[in-house]
C-alpha cells in the first residue's frame, strides 16, 4: 500500500459500510486522496451480515423449491433434495468473502484501515473477452453445466463506429455485480457503448446470468432516450441483476475518450 502522510489526506471516512466505501470511492476518483477507518469489518452490514449473505441463503432456498417442483417440469431427481446445514454455511461465507472490497480481504480481526488512491495510480484495468464477439453456443467459451444468455439492444460497438459516433466503450465482469456472486454464477461479461459527447447509449451486449432480463432495462433506457448518466446514477434495487447497469456506467468514467468530455472538477464537493 502506498506510504501516506497525514497532511496528504483530503477526506478521513470514518466506517466502511456501504455509505462509507460510496464516498470514499467517489472522492478517490474525483482525484482526491482518501482515508478510511473501519473498526470492525470492512464492508460494514450489507456485505457481511445482512443484504449478501441473506439473499446467498434465499438463493440456496430457491434451488431447493425448484429442485422439488422439478417433477413438474419434467424433471426426475431420484432422492429428496435436502439442505446440509454446513455446506449451506459454506456457501454464504464463500459469498460474503468475494464481496470484500478488492484491496482487503473481510477480516474478523478488530480495526482497519486503509485509503484509496486517486485512479492514474491504480493498475490498467482488466478486461474480459468482448461479450459482443462471444457467444454462448461456441462450446470451447461455454460452461458444460449451465451456458450463460447473450442479450443485446441496438449498435454492436462496430456499428457505432461505422456511424462516425465518438464514442465511449465500458466493459464489466458479471462476477463484480453482488447479486452474481451470491448465486455462484458468475461467468460472463457485459459491454456498453455510449455516445461520448451526447451521453446518448447507442448499444450493449450483455453474457451471463439473466441477460435477458436485465437488457429490458436498458432497452427502456433507449426508448426513452435517458443519457447514461441517468442509468449509473440511479438507485437500483440491491443485490439485483440490474443493478449491474451502476456499476457498467460506472466504469465508464474510467475510458479516456470519454473525461475529456465529461470528467466533474476535482473541487467538487459530495452531496448529501
Ligand atoms: C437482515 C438485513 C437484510 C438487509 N437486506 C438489504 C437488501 O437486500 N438490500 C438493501 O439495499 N439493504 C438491505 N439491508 C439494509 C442495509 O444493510 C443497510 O442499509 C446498509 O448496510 C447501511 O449502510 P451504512 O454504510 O449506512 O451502515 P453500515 O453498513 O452499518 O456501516 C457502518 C460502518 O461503520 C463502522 N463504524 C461505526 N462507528 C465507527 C467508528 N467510531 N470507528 C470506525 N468505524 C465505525 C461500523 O463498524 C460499520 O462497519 C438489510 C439490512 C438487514 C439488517
Amino acid at each position: 500500500m502506498t506510504h501516506l502522510d497525514t497532511e496528504d489526506v483530503r477526506l478521513l471516512v470514518v466506517g466502511g459500510g456501504k455509505a462509507g466505501k460510496s464516498l470514499a470511492m467517489d472522492r478517490a476518483k474525483a482525484g482526491w486522496w482518501v482515508a478510511i477507518v473501519e473498526r470492525d469489518k470492512i464492508g460494514g452490514t450489507c456485505i457481511n451480515v445482512a443484504c449478501i449473505p441473506t439473499k446467498a441463503l434465499v438463493g440456496s432456498a430457491r434451488s431447493l423449491l425448484m429442485t422439488r417442483r422439478a417433477s413438474a417440469m419434467g424433471v426426475h431427481l431420484d432422492d429428496e433434495p435436502a439442505i446440509s446445514l454446513d455446506a449451506l454455511r459454506g456457501h454464504k461465507e464463500s459469498v460474503v468473502g468475494r464481496c470484500c472490497p478488492p484491496t482487503r480481504r473481510c477480516s474478523p480481526s478488530r480495526g482497519w484501515t486503509s485509503s484509496w488512491a486517486p485512479p492514474a495510480s491504480l493498475p490498467p484495468h482488466r478486461r474480459d473477452p468482448d461479450p459482443e464477439r462471444r457467444h454462448p453456443t461456441d462450446p470451447r467459451q461455454r460452461r458444460r453445466d449451465q451456458p450463460p444468455e447473450l442479450a443485446r439492444v441496438d449498435m454492436t460497438e462496430t456499428e457505432t463506429r461505422r456511424t462516425g459516433h465518438r464514442v465511449a466503450v465500458a466493459q464489466i465482469r458479471v462476477s463484480a455485480i453482488p447479486r452474481a456472486k451470491t448465486l455462484h454464477d458468475t461467468t460472463g461479461s457485459w459491454k456498453v457503448v455510449v455516445d461520448a459527447h451526447t451521453g446518448q447509449i447507442l448499444g450493449a451486449a450483455l453474457l451471463g446470468h439473466n441477460a435477458g432480463e436485465v437488457i429490458s432495462t436498458l432497452q427502456v433506457a433507449v426508448l426513452g432516450g435517458l443519457p447514461y448518466q441517468r442509468v449509473r446514477d440511479a438507485v437500483l434495487t440491491h443485490p439485483t441483476m440490474g443493478e449491474g447497469l451502476n456499476l457498467l456506467f460506472d466504469a465508464l468514467a474510467d475510458q479516456p475518450a470519454h473525461r475529456a468530455a465529461h470528467q466533474p472538477s476535482s473541487d467538487e464537493i459530495p452531496s448529501g
